[in-house]
């Protein structure tokens, strides 16, 4: 099979595992193993990318901590979604500089979406110099050389030059969990949604080969994952790059016929390339949850087009309607931008109407953040805060309301249930999840933990059901 973007090639991978023999040789003269400490910031994606960090950093003979507290080398992933994930990093990346001080040798490194955007990485190194390596998301396969490289000269790196980026395969990984996993379908986006950073930063849209894709998911079934969840800016784009008939539906319904008791999820999904086809699948296959991640961001066309969405309000609707014929008790999410610049207070009724009209089980509501480098951050922006923070609280309020009556109607029902860890807070008890992802709270011993079991629902909040099981 031919792509039309780029691979990296399999010698390129084994130098950067011969930088992590060197390193690892050079690490293990210390009298201590040393650690590392990877922090991360902002969406699944990312989350996927700290796990390859670790697994690199676990081949250079670091130990990973759980703390920043006596690490040697502090890697914080970042997000550039929203100014105040930004800002709240910057404050937590000059709280380091204590640390750093204490602790000389220690090597701090800053990785994501932030670093790739240019005025982070100038203020970076005007005014954060204890920050020694820089890298954007397209140079993490390089990682093992670029620490090296400050490990041995001591000197700042900063690898942030633009990319359009390449697939690379073959990076160890080390995954946090032992029943959820995530899987990295294709990286980058090409739709440049007006508000959005993320295709400047994480380049264009490339995908990974389906039999590697296949077989990691494989592996993962055979080494007792449950939970698996395909992760791409806009799966819905996958295989494009790639020559034959492999698109997202077909690769989804391979993933299906893998032997084994698991539940396939993916995100996310562009509306405007969510097909029948893909109902079709979701709505046959065993094993692909019943929920669908769909982020509509606003119910006005014309605000719709501002943002460069490539869909209206009726098509949104009608992709909907289509998807609950095929599977009527899909758990529909999503996404909406609240005082998006310009729009009108009747724009924004329309945004209610529309979240009347689906009655999305759950939704994640954003106030408009202006990302400098976006179409949208050069608008006029006349709503003032107030009334945008004002329509925001309407928003929640409607939500709120719709996600209580969606989870009253689960009373009653028996859900098989992944049970999936204990919960936190004083009460203790287990915490699961439902085939399409609702939490549920209930009682029970912790070695049902990595079961699917059979949970009668019995109570629910807005947030999360409460069951008790039912065998
Ligand atoms: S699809 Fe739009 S919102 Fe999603 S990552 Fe791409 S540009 Fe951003």
């Amino acid at each position: 099979m031919k792509r039309t973007t780029p691979v990296v090639p399999a010698e390129d991978i084994r130098r950067q595992m011969g930088y992590c023999d060197e390193l690892r040789a050079l690490n293990a003269r210390r009298p201590v193993p040393p650690l590392a400490w990877v922090d991360t910031y902002g969406c699944q994606q990312n989350e996927a990318d700290s796990e390859l960090l670790r697994g690199m950093l676990c081949e250079m003979g670091y130990q990973i901590s759980d703390t920043e507290q006596g690490a040697d080398v502090i890697v914080i992933n970042t997000c550039a979604i929203r100014e105040h994930a930004e800002q709240r990093v910057f404050g937590n990346v000059g709280a380091l500089v204590h640390g750093k001080r204490r602790h000389p040798d220690q090597i701090v490194c800053l990785c994501g979406c932030m670093a790739q955007e240019p005025h982070v990485a100038d203020r970076l190194r005007q005014s954060y110099r204890h920050v020694d390596l820089v890298f954007g998301p397209q140079a993490l396969w390089r990682f093992p050389e670029l620490l090296r490289r400050v490990y041995l000269r001591r000197g700042r790196v900063f690898e942030t030059e633009p990319s359009d980026g390449a697939i690379a395969e073959g990076l160890p990984v080390r995954r946090s969990g032992k029943l959820k996993a995530w899987v990295s379908i294709m990286y980058g986006c090409n739709n440049f949604c007006s508000y959005c950073i993320v295709p400047y930063v994480r380049g264009r849209e490339r995908s990974r080969e389906p039999e590697i894709v296949l077989s990691e998911i494989r592996a993962l079934v055979e080494q007792g994952y449950k939970d698996i969840t395909l992760l791409g800016q806009n799966v819905n784009s996958y295989g494009k790059d790639l020559e034959g008939e492999m698109d997202f539906p077909a690769l989804l319904e391979r993933a299906d016929a893998i032997p084994g008791d698991f539940l396939l999820r993916f995100m996310t999904s562009h509306p405007k390339d969510a097909t029948e086809k893909l109902f079709d699948v979701m709505a046959r296959c065993q094993k692909v949850a019943p929920c669908l991640h769909l982020p509509f961001q606003s119910g006005n066309t014309r605000v719709l087009a501002a943002m460069n969405r490539r869909y209206t309000r009726e098509g949104y609707l009608e992709k909907v309607h289509a998807l609950r014929q095929r599977i009527p008790d899909i758990v529909l999410t999503s996404d909406v931008i609240v005082g998006f610049p310009g729009e009108t207070t009747q724009e924004f009724e329309d945004t209610l109407s529309l979240i009347e009209a689906v009655r999305f089980d759950a939704l994640f509501t954003f106030i408009y953040s202006p990302r400098k480098g976006t179409p949208a951050a050069e608008l006029p922006d006349p709503m003032p805060k107030q009334e945008k923070s004002a329509n925001f609280e309407r928003m929640v309020a409607v939500q709120d309301r719709i996600s209580l009556e969606k989870h009253r109607a689960y009373i009653g029902s028996v859900q098989r249930c992944l049970i999936d860890g204990t919960a936190q807070g004083p009460d203790g008890g287990l915490t699961a999840r439902t085939p399409g992802n609702r939490l549920v709270h209930l009682s029970g011993a912790p070695a049902l933990i990595g079961q699917f079991a059979p949970v009668r629902i019995t109570g629910c909040s807005t947030w999360a059901l409460s069951g008790e099981l039912a065998r």
